[in-house]
């Protein structure tokens, strides 16, 4: 038997982050980080005290705490989150904020602007763009069915109109244009130390091939027939492949090519426009 103080101590000593800990302890006994620092010299009853043991050894062999949460907030919206998609991450939000950015200013003479995001996974980038800005239209693509059947669940539960296209990024979507294209396609190249880490989310999500760029090129290499003149286009891409992006947008004939910075201060999201 241990107190609350005493099982997020144990869960420190095998390695985890004290706020990973304070949320697995508040999943399984239903409170919020409030009520574990007001309270943390109750006891757990045994079978909480099993439970929470089996998060810490899960969280231990590196799946991500929204994987055990089943939950995960992105951009205000609470998503549910499984094995089957990308965890948001928070630095997507820039991606959001300037999608929405552009539909209250740049874009708003049209009435009802087309959004489509490109390899939705969750759902978060599309329905936190819905969210915001109501009126507009919004496609989303993934080439997993699994992915599509969580993002359609996520936008059930959150009363939230997409539509949802099932292929790989353009492919889905023939004859289609739209005012707005947006997409985190995965872009780490295969090899890079840095998917050890990231192993128990889908490599699909992650991983494009050897470059890390060939999802990023081959959205771009589609843009053309799918985006109506002066309508925009946003990719998000790894810290060092804000030069490339850039260079793949002017290269196809983007104009007020730009790259804005996620919350670390990195290069993150790229952007440009069609010419008219
Ligand atoms: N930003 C994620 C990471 O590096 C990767 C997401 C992606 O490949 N689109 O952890």
């Amino acid at each position: 038997m241990s107190t609350v103080r005493e099982a997020i101590g144990a869960a420190r000593l095998a390695g985890l982050d004290r706020l990973d800990a304070q949320l697995l302890l508040g999943h399984v006994i239903g409170r919020d980080r409030a009520w574990l620092l007001a309270h943390d010299d109750e006891t757990l009853p045994a079978r909480q005290q099993a439970q929470f043991d089996a998060l810490v050894n899960r969280r231990r062999h590196g799946e991500p705490v929204a994987y055990l949460l089943g939950e995960k907030e992105f951009h205000g919206l609470a998503l549910q989150v499984d094995a089957r998609v990308l965890v948001p991450r928070p630095d997507t939000e820039v991606l959001v904020d300037w999608a929405v950015e552009l539909l209250r200013h740049d874009l708003a003479g049209i009435e009802r602007p087309s959004v489509v995001d490109l390899g939705t996974g969750s759902g978060a980038i599309a329905l936190a763009v819905k969210h915001d800005c109501p009126a507009a239209t919004l496609t989303a693509s993934d080439a997993s069915a699994d992915a599509l059947a969580m993002a359609q669940a996520n936008a059930r539960r959150l009363g939230l109109a997409v539509e949802w296209v099932q292929g790989s990024w353009w492919s889905a979507l023939p004859g289609r244009k739209f005012d707005l294209a947006l997409s985190n396609p995965p872009y780490i190249a295969a090899g890079d130390a840095h998917l050890g880490a990231l192993a128990a989310e889908p490599i699909a999500a992650l991983t494009p091939g050897p470059s890390g760029l060939e999802a990023l090129r081959e959205i771009v290499a589609g843009a053309g027939t799918h985006l109506r003149p002066r309508a925009w286009l946003l990719l998000e891409h790894g810290f060092d492949q804000g030069e490339a992006v850039r260079g793949l947008l002017r290269s196809a004939g983007f104009t007020d090519v730009q790259t804005r910075q996620d919350l670390g201060g990195q290069p993150r999201c790229t952007g440009g426009r069609r010419q008219p």
